[in-house]
Order: C-alpha cells, then sequence, then structure tokens
C-alpha cells in the first residue's frame, strides 16, 4: 500500500470511528455539554423528603425536581457507611476494587493514613479530560492527606471539610456524650474547613456550614456559566452533629432534623434559581440523593426509612436505597422510575453526556442510565452487590434479593448472623423485606448464588486504604 492509500485508509478509519461514537451518544447534535450538578447529602434516608413520604419534613424545591424530572425509588448506594460510598459514586466501581472499604475500619478517621489510590479515575477527571470545569463542596472523606484531596483528583477547586464533621471530638469532661449532640456546638468538633488545600476555620462554624455550602454553589454556577461545568456538592448534613442556620432554625415539626433537611432543600431552590437566572437550566443535569440510610441510633437527630428495613451501616433496604431525583428540562422525561439504578451509574451517565470514552484498562461497575433518563426505556441495571466492608452480605436481580448475612450498625452486640440458608425477599413485593420465600423458590437462590460466585471471581484484592492509622500518643 502506498503512502497516499494509507493515508486515506487511516483518515477513513478514524471517520468511522468518529460516527460511530457519536451514533452512541444520546446528546449527539445537541450544541454544547451538558453541565452536571451532583448533590449529595450525607445519612438522608429513604422516606427524608417529603416527596417520599414524609409527612412532617417539607421540601418543595425537591418535590420540585422530583415532578419535573425523574424520581427513582430502586436507587442504590455503592456501602451504606461514607467513605466506600463516596468512592463508589466517583470512581464507578465497587469500592473493594479500589481498597476504599475495609473489614477493620468502616471509614476514614483524621488519624488514618490512606486514601483513594492515585491510578483511581474519579468523575471529575474523566470530565476533566473532556474540557469541563470542575469544583467539589462540601464533604470529601476520601483521605485528607494533600495528595488525597478533592484537587489532587479532578477538582479544580474545593471548599469544605474532608471529613465527616462528628470527628476531631474535643468533648469538655463535665459533658456527657448525649449533651455532645443534642446540644451540640461548633467547638466539641475541631473539624478543618479546607479552601483548596489549606485550612481556612477550624474548627468550622457548622451552624452556617449547608448555607455557606449553597451560596458556593451559587457562585460557582454564576462564574462559570460561559463554559461546561461540573459541580459535586457534598453536603455534610444531615449527618450528625445537627446544625443549621438562624434562619431556618424551628421552621420543621420534624425537630433539628427536619431543620436541616429543609435548609438544604431551600438550598436546591437556590441551584435551580440560579440555573434559570444564567439560562443554564435546559442545559444543566442536576442530579440529587445520599451517600447512606439514616442514622438509626440518633434516634430524633438521625432520619428515616420510611417503609425500608433498618438503615446505616446495613446491608437491609433501608442502609443502601436512597431516594434519587434527576431534573434536565426538556431533557429528562418526568417519571417516577421504579427500575434500578446506583450511584455505580453517575459515572456512565456523565460520561455518557459529556461525550468522553469509558476506560477500557479496568472493571467499570456501573451502567450508563441516561437512555432511561431521556427515553424512559429498561434500565440496564438488574442488579446489585450488598456490600459491607469487603464481603457481600447480600446481592439483588431483579426483584430478588438474597442475603447471606445480616447485622446491625454498629453496636458492640452487633447480632452478626451468618445464614447456613441464605434469605431470600421479592424487593418489590415486599419492600420492607418481611418475608422470608427462599424455600419457595430455591431456582432464584441457585441463580442468585451463581451471579455472586461469577462476580466475586473478578474481584482483585488491593490495598486496604482504610486499615492503616496513626495510634495517639496517650
Ligand atoms: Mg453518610
Amino acid at each position: 500500500m502506498n503512502r497516499h492509500l494509507l493515508q486515506l485508509s487511516i483518515i477513513s478509519f478514524a471517520g468511522l470511528i468518529t460516527l460511530l461514537m457519536s451514533s452512541t451518544n444520546p446528546v449527539k447534535g445537541q450544541k454544547s455539554q451538558p453541565n452536571i450538578i451532583i448533590i449529595f447529602a450525607d445519612d438522608l434516608g429513604y422516606g427524608d423528603l417529603s416527596c417520599y413520604g414524609h409527612p412532617t419534613i417539607i421540601t418543595p424545591q425537591l418535590d420540585k425536581m422530583a415532578y419535573e424530572g425523574q424520581k427513582w425509588t430502586n436507587f442504590y448506594v455503592a456501602a451504606s457507611v461514607c467513605t466506600p460510598s463516596r468512592a463508589g459514586l466517583l470512581t464507578g466501581r465497587y469500592p473493594v476494587r479500589s481498597g476504599m472499604c475495609s473489614d477493620k475500619s468502616r471509614v476514614l478517621f483524621p488519624n488514618s493514613t490512606g486514601g483513594i489510590p492515585q491510578n483511581e479515575i474519579t468523575i471529575a477527571e474523566q470530565l476533566k479530560n473532556a474540557g469541563y470545569t470542575t469544583a467539589a463542596v462540601g464533604k470529601w472523606h476520601l483521605g485528607h492527606r494533600k495528595e488525597f484531596l478533592p484537587t489532587n483528583n479532578g477538582f479544580d477547586s474545593y471548599f469544605g471539610i474532608p471529613y465527616s464533621n462528628d470527628m476531631d471530638r474535643k468533648k469538655p469532661k463535665e459533658i456527657s456524650r448525649k449533651e455532645v449532640f443534642w446540644e451540640a456546638k461548633s467547638e466539641y468538633f475541631n473539624v478543618p474547613l479546607l479552601k483548596d488545600e489549606a485550612e481556612y476555620e477550624r474548627p468550622a462554624n457548622q451552624e452556617t456550614l449547608t448555607k455557606r455550602y449553597n451560596e458556593a454553589a451559587v457562585s460557582f454556577i454564576k462564574e462559570n456559566k460561559d463554559k461546561p461545568f461540573f459541580l459535586y456538592l457534598a453536603h455534610n448534613l444531615p449527618h450528625v452533629p445537627l446544625f443549621a442556620s438562624k434562619e431556618m432554625l424551628g421552621k420543621s415539626k420534624r425537630g433539628l432534623f427536619g431543620d436541616v433537611v429543609q435548609e438544604i432543600d431551600h438550598g436546591v431552590g437556590q441551584i435551580m434559581e440560579a440555573l434559570k437566572e444564567t439560562g443554564l437550566d435546559e442545559n444543566t443535569l442536576v442530579v440529587f440523593t445520599s451517600d447512606n440510610g439514616p442514622w438509626l441510633s440518633y434516634e430524633d437527630h438521625g432520619g428515616s426509612a420510611g417503609l425500608l428495613h433498618d438503615g446505616k451501616g446495613t446491608t437491609w433496604e433501608g442502609g443502601m436505597r436512597v431516594p434519587a431525583i434527576f431534573w434536565w428540562p426538556g431533557k429528562v422525561k418526568p417519571a417516577v422510575v421504579d427500575q434500578m439504578g446506583s450511584t455505580l451509574d453517575l459515572f456512565n451517565i456523565c460520561s455518557n453526556l459529556a461525550g468522553i470514552e469509558m476506560p477500557v484498562d479496568r472493571i467499570m461497575d456501573g451502567y450508563d442510565l441516561s437512555p432511561v433518563l431521556l427515553d424512559l426505556v429498561q434500565s440496564p441495571r438488574e442488579e446489585l452487590y450488598y456490600y459491607r466492608g469487603t464481603s457481600i452480605y447480600a446481592a439483588r436481580k431483579g426483584p430478588y434479593k438474597l442475603h447471606y448475612i445480616t447485622e446491625t450498625e454498629y453496636t458492640k452486640d452487633n447480632n452478626k448472623i451468618v445464614h447456613e440458608k441464605p434469605l431470600l425477599y421479592n424487593v418489590e413485593v415486599d419492600p420492607s423485606e418481611k418475608y422470608n420465600i427462599a424455600d419457595e423458590f430455591p431456582e432464584v437462590v441457585e441463580a442468585i448464588d451463581l451471579m455472586v460466585k461469577q462476580h466475586k471471581a473478578k474481584v482483585v484484592p488491593v490495598k486496604d486504604q482504610l486499615a492503616e492509622r496513626i495510634k495517639k500518643n496517650k
């Protein structure tokens, strides 16, 4: 083949690839890449919004988002506690693949040395490659040492607390543990508020935290209205200790927890308003969800999983099924979607909408749900693995969920039960997981078992990023 012919065939091959890529992209023909905003609440349960049935927490902005967009009722997180759940969302991979879950330490602590490995690709890194401006506002919890911070993981800027708002405790001796939470003061929790990588305030004034996060989100939108952007707004609340700004205190009949959720809802309204004002609303996908279920042991300071069983820290539905709302006027088809989805799928959705290829050098665990969002077709997701640490406690296939191990959240007497005969529930018919039907459906038990074996065969052990902690010199 002479050089001219070779060049021609290379050009036509490249043309064919471009054509193939554009024909699989549902947003082809779109003038510009859409902006993407992910709003992530902390420890907000399935039953904590009025559009998900809460009788006294009133969330008109989220209700509006759900009405104008899609409300998903079978949407799951990658783990029922903060660190692994967040790793799953940002990487599109079960945290067992990145080492961001552990059987020794459930989350990262201020004395932890690990964090998200450099070879993981976050949604922010992926979108940066597609020309997006990226910002993280709020809770990080994927490592607080410099190399693990958002600014070293694809985000152009960061403003937030790098871990949970209940850490770095500085409790005065005379105050009981209960008082620390029920009469919380910012100074009891010496958590840093960072701007990019530098300490901006310590302890962070938590009373104004949600308000300031909302304001930072609105500023970012306005400052970047002329170019595609990705905003990851991960609220520290309603994780305990609860704080709300003066303007929001006492506004809800559900006590302080309700006030906090309503302040988050108020911020959602401010964000939607900013999008309308800048004319970006028709070119922006907004996603709202939560990192795990409600922290039930904190009683009225924890949320509610509604009709779902149990909460945070467990692999029952209440621990891992969360509210999820998708909004993009004129694009996302308004509906209540009762098919399965997961935060693991957000990486695929963002990649596809931005017109960027998925990584091919690693196992990805997500599905591209954008055809469901845009055209209401069948969800490609039909299974989910419910991990606790590095173990699979349960698995769902279609309407059926099989529990191998059940265990309550964190308590010392944690009632871990390894079921010699796994429990089977039809979570579409029986979302509260009350009626074990394993004996009636042995073929379903067998099919899920096979699916789990095949999944496990593709999990390669990696370094546990959560295990290592510096001992306190006391
Ligand atoms: Mg959480």
